[in-house]
């Protein structure tokens, strides 16, 4: 089975690097499924899992957002955050999701209303990670 390289860059260093044979992600545009070989593109991703197919095995990494290059032979995350569904601290993510459904219940400006709305969908993207793994 042909295989394409994966790398998973944060501002803080690379999450992954290794060869998968599918990777699929959420594009703002939709569901990306990407095999070896693929035309080289870039895609703005939403807030998901990206899942990382290799035999029978299925690797989710929760993105925040970010960008996805692809190219034949490589695939690139650029992303604020990622984690590896291992590395999620759940309970760390459950408190998040309590705190940001909190201040969404409060009467806030705009800004805190949408960067709480942003931290509750990465909370429970983290969540959804583990629970699916
Ligand atoms: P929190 O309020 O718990 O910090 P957050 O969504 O605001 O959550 P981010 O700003 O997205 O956190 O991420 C900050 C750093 O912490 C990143 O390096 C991210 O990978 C890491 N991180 C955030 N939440 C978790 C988690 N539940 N488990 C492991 N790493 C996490």
């Amino acid at each position: 089975m042909k295989t394409v390289e994966v790398h998973v860059v944060t501002p803080d260093g690379p999450v992954l690097q290794e060869q998968f044979e599918m990777v699929i992600a959420r594009a703002k545009s939709g569901e990306l499924g990407i095999l070896p070989g693929h035309i080289p593109t870039v895609a703005p991703l939403e807030i998901g899992a990206v899942r990382l197919k290799k035999g029978k095995t299925t690797e989710l990494v929760a993105v925040s957002g970010g960008f996805l290059e692809v190219r034949p032979d490589k695939v690139t995350i650029l992303a604020q955050a990622a984690e590896r569904s291992t590395d999620i601290d759940v309970s760390r993510a459950r408190s998040a999701k309590e705190r940001a459904e909190r201040r969404l219940q409060e009467r806030q400006d705009d800004i805190d209303y949408r960067r709480a709305e942003l931290a509750l969908r990465r909370a429970m993207n983290r969540i959804n990670a583990v629970d699916n793994k």
